[in-house]
């Protein structure tokens, strides 16, 4: 089963409008082929207008790093899904472990956000991982299980192979502290078979799965190396161009 392996840089809170063109200017014409790796910018809201019209004629993707699940209405500070998708945003990152905790994400919002996303035409990273004292325990697999399955409600097959998962557990992201390569292939394989389980294999196989967790250009190679491993998602490391253009060069 090959599936195209999938970098995403997730800026998180970070850069202004001249360091975000700046970063977009370097590194749009320097990504690899497209065939070889889908390369994507997880940039503030704020910027993605400007991004999305500079990457128009680049293999350059857009992320944005969360939505709300209706798509207009009275919901004031959201961001509307439709309106990402009008300005040209692939993917949307939901779930993110920071948006769980200080933004009190649930399980059902991120389903619902994954419906408002497919909805309109674009595709979620939805995002799951385990606290250390859940890892410590050994329910690890259990608990983003339930996460996985809790998001994935009611999507379609179809829907469910075209996504992306982000495996990143908390107790590795922005501490320096990343997972081995067996913990972080153990878990996607896991990952992978809630979805067999759910679906089938043949959904399942093609579901892509990245590890983020101080993923940097050093040890990202480990991580593509894992048979269920199929990219990463990289906070910190993919802020600087030449650390981003890195990360996506370690694809072979
Ligand atoms: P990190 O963040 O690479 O800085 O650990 C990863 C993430 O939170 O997506």
């Amino acid at each position: 089963m090959s599936r195209k392996p999938i970098i995403a840089g997730n800026w998180k809170m970070n850069k202004t409008a001249k360091e975000s063109r700046e970063f977009i200017e370097k590194v749009k014409s320097a990504i690899p082929a497209n065939d070889l790796v889908d390369s994507v910018v997880g940039a503030p809201a704020i910027f993605l207008e400007a991004i999305t019209e500079a990457v128009q004629d680049t293999d350059l993707q857009v992320a944005a790093q969360n939505c709300f699940w209706e798509d207009e209405g009275a919901f004031t500070g959201e961001n509307s899904p439709k309106t990402l998708s009008a300005l040209g945003v692939d993917y949307v990152i939901i779930g993110h472990s920071e948006r769980r905790q200080y933004f009190h994400e649930t399980d059902e919002e991120v389903n619902k956000k994954a419906h408002a996303i497919f909805r309109n035409g674009m595709k979620p990273i939805i995002c799951c991982g385990e606290t250390l004292e859940t890892y410590e325990a050994g329910k690890a697999k259990e608990f983003v299980g339930q996460q996985v399955s809790a998001a994935l409600k009611e999507l379609t097959e179809g829907q469910v192979q075209s996504l992306v998962i982000a495996y990143e557990p908390i107790w590795a992201i922005g501490t320096g502290k990343s997972a081995t390569k067996d913990d972080a292939q153990t878990m996607c394989q896991a990952i992978r078979q809630v979805i067999a389980e759910n679906y089938n294999k043949e959904v399942a196989d093609q579901v892509r799965i990245q590890y983020g967790g101080s993923v940097k250009p050093e040890n990202i190679a480990e991580y593509l190396a894992c048979p269920d491993v199929d990219g990463a998602l990289v906070g910190g490391a993919s802020l600087q161009a030449d650390s981003f253009l890195s990360l996506l060069e370690a694809v072979k």
